[in-house]
């Protein structure tokens, strides 16, 4: 088995610009996860659920483009096209056609689609209530203006892995716990609440 040399020394000054103000794959990822138990219980699968959160992820990829030398506030940047309800609904159709694929006798429901749909789309909606970056393109290609919603309660994720691990990172978690967490269990249980009843009738 080949040894990692000692005296080389990792460099993340690149990586650390690729976390750089995102609400964290943790509130993402729940996010998707709520609307599909709240939503779409029966398309609930292990293959729909890590899709989904993957969906929801999926926008942050843009982050390479800081590889690439594309800026912050260019339209390809990062939170720009990829943060648009054009690039949900079509990145979304696209898995869910995928998922098709995948599925060995096509028992995939046109609902499953929208769940993943739904699942890209909040994520631009997400980043656009935290308090650091820049805005999200979200009407793009027909705008590349970048916005927020007025209220940003969700504090911005740290810059780098590192600061995740620290004071920030704790609060950023204690944040989306809080401002993601606890509504996406809420809209669970009055959902399921309702959904049950109806199956019950
Ligand atoms: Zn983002």
């Amino acid at each position: 088995m080949k040894r990692l040399n000692p005296n080389v020394r990792l460099d993340f000054s690149r990586t650390r610009r690729y976390f750089a103000a995102m609400a964290s794959i943790f509130g993402h990822v729940a996010a998707s996860t709520a609307l599909g138990y709240s939503f779409f219980p029966k398309q609930i699968r292990r293959t729909t659920l890590l899709l989904a959160g993957f969906c929801a992820f999926a926008p942050d990829l843009d982050v390479l483009a800081f590889r690439y030398g594309i800026p912050y506030e260019s339209q390809w940047g990062h939170r720009g096209w990829t943060h648009s309800i054009v690039f949900a609904i079509v990145f979304g159709a696209l898995m869910y056609l995928l998922l098709k694929l995948l599925s060995p006798k096509n028992t995939v429901n046109y609902k499953a689609g929208i769940w993943l749909i739904l699942s890209t789309l909040s994520h631009p909606l997400l980043d656009m209530m935290t308090n650091g970056g820049r805005g999200c393109a979200l009407w793009w290609p027909f705008s590349t203006e970048r916005i927020f919603f007025p209220l940003r309660p969700i504090l911005v994720s740290p810059m780098s892995i590192g600061g995740f691990i620290g004071e920030w990172g704790m609060r950023v978690l204690m944040s989306e716990l809080f401002w993601i967490g606890v509504p996406a269990v809420v809209m669970v249980l009055v959902c399921r609440g309702r959904f049950d009843r109806t199956t019950s009738e």
